[in-house]
């Protein structure tokens, strides 16, 4: 049997799933301890009213023989992908409903979007997400890491020596919390024009920017940009699963993105996006807004204590994480914070980065200000021991 060399590599395992068997180990061992977990950076609340009632709603269309609809369009149903063109109009931005594609999430599209391009070399901003150098990797492409640092405002500039087929710009980033400068996006835009590249623009945490941003408003963005965005923390669609990608008509990247979609894709779920139209709603809106306030409240609350025990971390503004500096290795911290407090978090080194670990803000108040007091007791007692 031939199996493509991608799909051989003996590295299949994913940080999080790495994570996830540290704390079921945890859990086995400390059979009464409760750990507050957040580590992985899964949602725990259900989707906002208005949205869980469209979700029901689009259920019970499915039961009735009037309503019922089969497969779905490949590039997603018309009522959503107008409505995400309308957003981008109302943000001053020109965007065709035939340039909206649905997904099954953001991961599926710069999947795809990667297998398309099958890049020989690739630039990643880091610190980021994981899945970019995973994916690069398994596709054997020379990789180069544009290592981002308080200087540069976590978003290194352009790397002059490198021809990167594609560039991986995730922002607000997972995990720093960092937002691209207009400025240092611009240069990338520049750079990729010369270079003839592709820029991934990952925005999964675009809901969460204080200051509504669009990539696209920068001049030269519609011929060298694909967007994507997930509905998967916004709306807390990680198990429902549904997401979009902007693709304006002048990349190069349109007419393949259009012919891969048909060819491995019988549409995203109707429920998956009718539930998502439902969020352009006044109503949903308001509620999305005071959603993404109680995580960013979150992250206020466990940087208060941070802050009182010395600690030096970034983001929780415009991102429901925080990145916090840690004086030993973000996998020997994370380890000890697990088994002596049972909080997990997530060590930076999975995003590329030595000595820090990312703390996710998605869970209650009342684990936030336990975790906060948790993570400041460990801090100060690891300084003790020094
Ligand atoms: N991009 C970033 C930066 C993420 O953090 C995640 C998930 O955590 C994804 C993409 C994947 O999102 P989705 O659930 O829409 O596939």
């Amino acid at each position: 049997m031939k199996i493509d060399e991608a799909y051989k590599t003996e590295k299949q395992d994913f940080l999080f799933a790495e994570l996830s068997r540290e704390v079921a180990r945890f859990k086995s061992e400390n059979k009464n301890a409760e750990v507050i977990d957040l580590g992985v950076g899964d949602v725990k609340f259900p989707p906002v009213k208005t949205v869980a009632r469209s979700l029901c709603k689009a259920a019970r269309l499915l039961k009735s023989k009037k309503s019922f609809c089969g497969y779905a369009p490949a590039f997603g149903y018309a009522f959503l992908r107008e409505k995400i063109a309308e957003e981008y109009a109302k943000n001053g931005v020109c965007v065709l409903p035939s340039e909206v594609f649905i997904t099954d999430g953001a991961k599926r599209a710069i999947c795809d979007i990667t297998e398309i391009v099958r890049p020989e070399t690739a630039l990643i901003l880091t610190p980021t997400y994981p899945l970019y150098k995973d994916m690069c990797e398994a596709l054997g492409a020379k990789i180069y890491l544009a290592e981002g640092s308080a200087e540069n405002g976590f978003f290194a500039p352009p790397d002059k020596n490198a021809c990167p087929n594609v560039i991986y710009i995730c922002s607000p980033s997972n995990p720093t919390g960092a937002v691209i400068s207009k400025q240092t996006l611009e240069k990338y835009i520049d750079y990729a024009l010369e270079k003839k590249s592709l820029i991934i623009f990952d925005g999964a945490y675009s809901s969460f920017l204080s200051e509504p941003f669009c990539p696209f408003c920068i001049s030269g963005a519609s011929a060298v940009l694909a967007e994507v965005r997930s509905y998967s923390k916004s709306l807390s669609f990680t198990g429902v699963r549904c997401g979009y990608v902007i693709i304006k008509k002048e990349n190069p990247l349109y007419k393949a993105y259009c012919k891969h979609a048909i060819l491995h894709c019988n549409g995203v779920s109707f429920i998956s996006q009718y539930g998502a139209a439902a969020a352009y709603l006044k109503s949903a809106k308001k509620q999305l807004r005071a959603r993404v306030q109680y995580y960013k409240d979150n992250a206020k609350i466990i940087a208060r204590e941070l802050d009182m025990a010395g600690a030096s971390f970034l983001g929780g503004q415009n991102a429901p994480y925080l990145f916090l500096k840690t004086p030993c290795s973000g996998f020997e911290f994370s380890k000890k914070l697990l088994w002596s407090r049972g909080i997990a978090v997530t060590p930076g080194e999975g995003f590329c980065a030595q000595n820090y670990v990312r703390i996710s803000c998605f869970c209650s108040k009342k684990q936030a200000l336990a975790a906060g007091r948790g993570i400041a007791e460990f801090i100060r007692e690891l300084a003790l021991s020094d």
